[in-house]
């Protein structure tokens, strides 16, 4: 009798024999396994030792280590042993010699019929032209449609031919490399096969070659539908899908088993899910844990994510990547990514790309795609590099980098591929950026009289003197006001450094010169505070020609309609010398009469086309834009290349630094007690609660809960006051007036407050769930206070005890030091996040990250030196730079 386990008993031991090669069954022992299950658990009652020889043959095949191979079969039939007593007497299990060496393949039944070895080599770079891996698949016959001017092999055949249990074709040694064909790719299932689905006409001629620029339908598995599906990733061109690179990296050569795990090794593994379990822990969250093996041991996974649950089934395989950890000696990976186990990824035992998806694209499809366009376009990239650039830093070429930043051989290639990849994006960003410069200069301004005497009266009129670092700032910018070309500079300074006194000054520089001035600011609320502390700065100055007082107009979303007209023709004719509001400030209807200083605060909170719309209601004007959040110097250089920087790097004297505390919502009541006891020595406080979710409406809710709360049983003998997104502009400034003028202890806030408001006078700010909010938004939280001359606190209120949000707490409880914690954040958060797009104004990075100083640095030192050469990139050898600067920058309009 055949029974299934006396049949898995003789494939084991003809898997022994052939040396663990993992060919003794078509497809692999997983794939075999996968439907010997069925025959077994009708055969045999052990249920569970059936699942494990299931799980252990699943992870077979992807466990590379011969003598691991060995031991995991060993147990396997330990195990069958054990399911099939006593019918196993009789099985042709004998124990197998121990030697390793691989006797020659004996004849076998036909079903066992032995895969032909493919061999592994080892991947040069350059990569080997990808061959499909699977005999089955080979084509039959040429077929006419092309994928591209470089098309030497034709695409795979019909899917017909991929019987699983047919006999593979005679091995072809010379095409049967497998790498860098990924793997996966060669053995989906036949319905995936992107040109089933989209059958096309066979054209009676190949198209004409149109470069990286064709349509990406030029490609024969590409129809209309999947064309519109890869559009919804921004992929239009086969330029677009080259460079649409992967997200991460299955690193399949990293894949251990459980009983070779090393603490704090970043490693894969697969392995079968036998329990899950949840239980909701603090703050209504759930830990979900789940009991995993792979046949050498057991270990356990553990996610903070409810979701988890539905998204993980027992009984079935995963491959698990992350860090080794242990928990009470038990081997444990916190979050873990995951992904079910498709068993032909892991076959390649190397890097796998996974890409960014969206609804009806697999990985691998796009895994397929993505080669097989690299396999035919890859030799046809132009390198627009030139060769001396690339030569000097040693760069690999871009086809070679393309390949391997989808296929990797090695993290070392990886490595270099990203680099060459990165360094095109800051070289051609910083192009862009020395060219818009260039221009901008170009373009005459109205040069004011602007010297220390013309600021005189007006740093005459203000409580303080300014600081040696807001002065230099300001003589940077008088010198640029005195020019014919138009000032574009940026002023950076740590929250709380005094920039709006040197704005004002500059405002004020262009009034002497009977021209305008007009800053934007991020918000409401800060626009009106702007517009009462120029008021009041303003208020002893007389116009030099109207001899009438300063004129401030304010114009906001919320102003009454008769009130705008009013500022709006107050402005046109030259009756208002200073305009302060909010994107109100840019909108058509608006007009200057001469607007000669145009200055946008909190800069990092508008995007392009915002301060460029700023700039055009003047003629050129001078433009200031001043920002908190600190930036490394080169990172600034080159994300505001076209700009000149100036920065505030002190603090007014007297500032005593903001000390930080971090409480857990159990020691809540300890905040209280402090915020009480400063309340009674005179001071103020603001209380903040992030955003509930990403509704205005919720989020004003929960303040408005949390302020009744607050009000009835907490601080009933406080005066407290309420401000969220959702009052109305007058009900807002109400409020805020109320507390500049101590009418109000508390404030209880959301993130309105986040920037610019500036009451001195209050001392402590309470943020709650502090773990929500970005460094770089704490940072600007925690400027609310230590305005003054007064000692000013800050308390965070977070649970959290796990992730990236606890380095951010705690860097913010050991500095006060904005440009420390903006490196932090930068390395925290990772490309894109730190700046967004929207707000820097960059055309979007693919591969760069704005954190890699190094490569950017090295960028921007290219740049300029071939810009100083070649400024027009006119060489012959720069053309096709040219080329690729000019459509970088397409559509991202102006940079400034
Ligand atoms: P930010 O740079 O964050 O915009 P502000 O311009 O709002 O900072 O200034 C913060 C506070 O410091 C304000 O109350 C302002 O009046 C005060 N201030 C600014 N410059 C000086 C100075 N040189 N001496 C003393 N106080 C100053
Ligand atoms: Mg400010």
């Amino acid at each position: 009798m055949d029974s299934a386990i006396s049949r898995l008993l003789k494939v084991l031991a003809l898997e022994k024999k052939q040396g663990f090669r993992n060919k003794a069954v078509i497809g692999g022992l997983d794939k075999f396994v996968s439907r010997w299950e069925s025959d077994a658990r009708a055969e045999v009652g052990h249920t569970q030792g059936i699942n494990e020889i299931v799980s252990l043959l699943l992870g077979y095949a992807a466990v590379e280590d011969i003598a691991a191979r060995e031991r995991i079969l060993e147990q396997v039939i330990r195990r069958a042993q054990e399911a099939s007593q006593p019918a196993t007497a009789t099985a042709p299990a004998s124990p197998a010699p121990a030697t390793l060496t691989p006797a020659p393949a004996s004849p076998t039944p036909a079903t066992l019929t032995p895969a032909p070895a493919v061999p592994r080599p080892p991947a040069p770079m350059p990569p080997a032209p990808a061959v499909e891996e699977t005999k089955v698949e080979k084509p039959r016959e040429p077929q006419p449609e092309g994928w591209g001017p470089a098309l030497s092999k034709p695409a795979p055949p019909p899917t017909e031919n991929r019987a699983p249990v047919m006999p593979p074709a005679p091995p072809e040694p010379a095409q049967a490399l497998p790498i860098p064909s990924p793997g996966r790719v060669t053995t989906l299932p036949a319905q995936e096969m992107p040109s089933q689905r989209e059958p096309r006409p066979i054209p009676s001629e190949p198209p004409a070659p149109l470069g990286l620029d064709a349509p990406v339908t030029r490609l024969p598995a590409i129809g209309p539908g999947y064309a519109q599906k890869l559009g919804k990733l921004g992929v239009r061109t086969v330029r677009d899908l080259l460079y649409l690179l992967p997200q991460r990296y299955d690193d399949f050569s990293k894949l251990r088993t459980i009983d070779r795990l090393q603490w704090g090794e970043e490693v894969t593994i697969i392995a079968t899910v036998w329990r899950i379990q949840s239980r909701p822990i603090a703050d209504e969250r759930k830990l979900v844990t789940a009991v995993v093996g792979d046949g050498t041991g057991e270990m356990q996974m553990s996610w903070f994510n409810p979701f988890i649950e539905r998204q993980i089934r027992t009984g079935h395989a995963y491959t698990f990547s992350g860090k080794v950890d242990s928990y009470r000696g038990v081997p444990t990976m916190r979050n873990p990514v995951f992904e079910p186990l498709d068993k032909n990824q892991v076959s390649t035992g190397r890097l796998a790309p996974v890409y960014p998806l969206t609804e009806g694209l697999t990985n691998g499809w796009m895994q397929r795609v993505m080669n097989r366009t690299l396999e035919a376009w890859g030799s046809e990239i132009p390198d627009f590099l030139p060769a001396a650039v690339r030569e000097r830093l040693e760069l690999p070429p871009l086809a070679q980098a393309l390949h391997q930043i989808h296929f990797p051989d090695s993290q070392t290639n990886l490595a270099a591929a990203h680099r060459r990849l990165s360094f095109d994006e800051f070289f051609v960003l910083q192009l862009g950026v020395l060219a818009a410069r260039q221009r901008f200069r170009s373009t005459a301004a109205f040069p004011l009289a602007a010297h220390t005497n013309t600021v005189a009266p007006f740093l005459a009129a203000l409580p303080f003197a300014l600081t040696g670092a807001q002065q230099r700032a300001l003589d940077s910018i008088l010198a640029d006001l005195r020019q014919n070309q138009p000032m574009s500079r940026l002023l950076q300074g740590d929250v709380g450094s005094g920039k709006t006194a040197v704005a004002a000054a500059a405002l004020w520089a262009a009034v002497a010169n009977s021209a305008q001035g007009a800053i934007m600011a991020p918000t409401e609320i800060l626009a009106e505070q702007h517009a009462r502390s120029f008021g009041r700065m303003f208020a002893n100055l007389q116009h030099p020609r109207a001899g009438r007082p300063v004129r401030v107009v304010l114009l906001t979303g919320t102003m009454r309609a008769g009130e705008r007209e009013e500022a709006l023709a107050a402005l046109a004719s030259g009756e208002a010398d200073i305009a302060v509001g909010t994107h109100a400030l840019i909108q058509r209807g608006v007009n200057f009469k001469q607007l000669a200083v145009a200055i946008v605060d909190e800069q990092h909170r508008f995007g392009v086309e915002q301060r460029a719309a700023l700039r055009i209601k003047g003629r050129q004007p001078h433009m200031l834009v001043m920002s908190a959040t600190p930036i490394p110097r080169s990172l600034a250089l080159t994300l505001y290349g076209d700009l000149d920087i100036s920065v505030i790097d002190e603090m007014p004297a007297g500032r005593t630094p903001i000390k930080t505390k971090w409480l857990t919502s159990s020691q809540r009541e300890r905040a209280y007690d402090f915020i009480r006891r400063q309340v009674k020595e005179g001071r103020q406080a603001f209380i903040i609660y992030p955003l509930v979710e990403e509704s205005a409406a919720s989020d004003a809710k929960a303040a408005v809960d949390e302020h009744a709360h607050l009000c009835t049983t907490i601080f009933p003998d406080l005066r407290l006051g309420l401000l969220h997104g959702r009052l109305r502009g007058e009900e807002k400034d109400a409020v805020m007036q109320a507390f500049s003028r101590r009418e109000i202890d508390v404030l209880v806030a959301t993130s309105v407050v986040e920037v610019g408001i500036d009451v001195p006078n209050a001392t402590v700010i309470l943020i709650e769930d502090a773990e929500r909010f970005g460094l770089a938004q704490l940072h600007q939280f925690r400027g609310r206070v230590g305005r003054g001359e007064h000692p000013s606190y800050c308390i965070l209120i977070s649970d959290v005890t796990e992730g990236d949000s606890i380095k951010r707490l705690q860097a913010l409880e050991n500095s006060t030091d904005g440009f420390a914690l903006a490196q932090i954040d930068l390395e925290l958060r990772g490309p894109g996040d730190f700046f967004g797009t929207r707000q820097s104004g960059l055309p979007p990075l693919q591969a760069a990250q704005l954190s890699d100083l190094r490569t950017l640095e090295e960028a921007r030192a290219a740049a300029q030196q071939l810009f100083a050469a070649d400024p027009g990139l006119t060489q012959p050898d720069h053309r096709m730079l040219a080329a690729r600067v000019a459509a970088f920058w397409q559509g991202a309009g102006d940079i400034s």
